[in-house]
């Protein structure tokens, strides 16, 4: 059976990921930090077949121990601090997880390295975040990075070093830029998420408002489970290279909160929401939209699931938790 190490398990995309490699066969590791990550029970519970095995994306020597342990054949490395809006407020931690991380885990490979003739092929998630204040639209692996917080720029950081690792040493290691890809695993920080939930419980009578930040930006959202797909295309190619996952289109935020709203029935959607400078950023992306040509001609890949049904989706999923708590029958 093939070997996958993952870090980042407990997020949306290690859930994600680890769920799909299952499904085609393989032995699933997954990389926790700290005594007690709040989140590794209800992963367990959910998939009992992953092995968690002890790390941390700021110390080599842990994360030697855990390639030894697990002997991967591939590693994916998804674990990041990952929310933009608290970059700007932890800027030093991000730039040593998300950043210094992709560096260390690297490293780590170059000194466990796999057998000779299997060498560990590695995954390295990198972000639309990084075009920040885009050079050109749509976006591709060309375009110019220009991040617009401390988060992009670790980003930028870590896949710059992963191009270098791949041409220093010869490893075979990718990074995937994924535009924003949600779903209902997804983190309640995170904007569409947020309304998703917020419009489930209105809908309830749970809650009154919902608050929000910029309504003006845009976002090319895909589905999660689209793009961990296209994050193993990528490790099964003869050469590796770096690719642009995307779904081509892009909706503003106050999109998002009208097809949400729309879900449920609610059309006069603006008396439910305000909006508050606390969510604001200290600096926008204002546009992203990615162009995945590549991606679907070399790797065969293409999203399954567009935003109307993503939304759908996501509004359903809250809706049935949100009864369930509260003890309402829908
Ligand atoms: P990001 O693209 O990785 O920053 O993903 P987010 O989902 O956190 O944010 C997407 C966009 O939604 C950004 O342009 C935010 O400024 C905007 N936004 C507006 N209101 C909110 C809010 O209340 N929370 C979050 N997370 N984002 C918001």
């Amino acid at each position: 059976m093939p070997r996958a190490f993952i870090t980042g398990i407990t997020g949306q995309d290690g859930q994600h990921l680890a769920s799909f490699l299952h499904s085609k066969g393989y032995d699933v590791y997954g990389m926790v930090k700290g005594q007690s990550n709040p989140h590794v029970g209800a992963v367990l519970e959910e998939m009992p077949f992953i092995e968690m095995v002890p790390g941390d994306l700021a110390d080599l020597p842990s994360l030697v121990a855990a390639l030894n342990m697990a002997q991967p054949d591939e590693v994916y490395n998804l674990g990041a601090i990952s929310f933009v809006a608290l970059s700007f407020n932890q800027a030093e931690l991000t730039a040593n997880i998300t950043g210094l991380g992709v560096l260390r885990m690297l490293e780590a490979i170059r000194m466990v390295g796999g057998s000779q003739n299997n060498p560990i092929r590695f995954y390295q998630a990198s972000s639309s975040e990084m075009f920040g204040k885009v050079r050109e639209t749509p976006q591709n692996e060309q375009t110019p990075f220009h991040p617009r917080s401390p988060y992009g720029c670790a980003k930028v950081f870590g896949h710059d070093i992963v191009v270098n690792y791949r041409e220093s040493y010869d490893l075979f290691a990718c990074s995937g830029i994924l535009f924003n890809h949600e779903g209902p695993r997804r983190g309640i920080e995170f904007v569409t998420r947020k309304v998703t939930n917020a419009v489930a419980r209105i809908k309830l009578g749970l809650q009154h408002e919902l608050v929000l930040g910029n309504l003006d930006s845009k976002r090319d959202w895909g589905y999660a489970g689209d793009y961990v797909r296209a994050m193993w295309l990528m490790l099964q190619q003869d050469v590796p290279e770096d690719y642009v996952i995307a779904t081509g289109e892009t909706h503003s935020i106050e999109e998002l909160v009208e097809r949400s709203f729309g879900e449920v029935g609610i059309d006069d959607w603006r008396q439910y929401v305000r909006q508050d400078p606390k969510f604001f950023r200290p600096a926008e992306v204002d546009l992203l939209i990615g162009d995945s040509s590549k991606a679907r001609e070399r790797l065969g890949w293409m999203p399954e699931i567009d935003f109307p049904t993503l939304i759908s989706m996501m509004v359903a999923h809250d809706l049935q938790v949100e009864a369930a708590k509260a003890g309402i029958e829908l």
